[in-house]
């Protein structure tokens, strides 16, 4: 299930316009520069702000009140929006259709980083896996759902995330892909990222970097 095809298929089947046109860029990765904007993908917990680690496995903040934005995140936001990028952040949050979660206490913790920190928007999931639906990671469907909605060129952007999930969404869209790699005892993306960092602004310097050797 969650391998490629598997999740190709399902965005050919079911999948709303979006998502068929992003799979068209999707998946074999490098096509050669396209018009369009380009964006920065930034999954929320462990990257924007520090998630709960317990048992060697990351959790999100249970409350507003346990939200900690990682100190260096919106100096590295800045030199990202400073170089052009879109900065939109793409998160899972199953806790709500597990039952765990309000739903509002996540709104209020997005409108709390988008307050802080120099985001164009949040986009969630609040599905389950049980759900079956388009835009839980690794599924790309909120990454093709920005893409139609900025015009956004999907290879010429990249995915940062700290859990495999995060590169398979990106990988499946045609980013490019960061892991910010904490260790956590859980499965490794296959295949592997196409970079790793040890912070978000270790992420931002190379992605900056690359600009000006002129990869992207
Ligand atoms: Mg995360
Ligand atoms: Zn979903």
């Amino acid at each position: 299930m969650d391998d490629n095809s598997g999740g190709d298929l399902k965005l050919k089947s079911g999948g709303p316009r979006s998502a068929v046109r992003g799979r068209a860029s999707g998946g074999c990765g490098r096509r050669s520069a396209v018009g369009g904007r380009k964006a920065v993908f930034l999954d929320r917990d462990g990257v924007l702000n520090r998630a709960i680690v317990k048992d060697g496995r990351p959790y999100p903040p249970q409350s507003l009140e346990e939200v900690e934005v990682i100190e260096e995140v919106p100096q590295a936001l800045r030199s990202l929006k400073e170089a052009g990028f879109l900065l939109i952040g793409i998160t899972n949050q199953p806790d709500v259709a597990r039952g765990t979660q309000r739903r509002e206490v996540v709104e209020s913790v997005h409108r709390l980083l988008l307050e802080t920190l120099p985001l164009d928007q949040i986009l969630v999931c609040y599905h389950d896996d049980a759900d079956g639906c388009l835009c839980r990671k690794p599924q790309a469907g909120l990454l093709y759902q920005a893409a139609e909605q900025y015009g956004i060129a999907l290879s010429s952007s990249f995915m940062i995330g700290d859990r495999w999930k995060d590169i398979e969404a990106g990988r499946r869209a045609g980013c490019v892909t960061i892991l910010i790699d904490y260790h956590y005892a859980e499965k490794e993306a296959i295949p592997p990222p196409d970079w790793r960092a040890r912070s978000l602004e270790e992420a931002a310097h190379w992605i900056c970097n690359r600009l000006k050797g002129g990869k992207n």
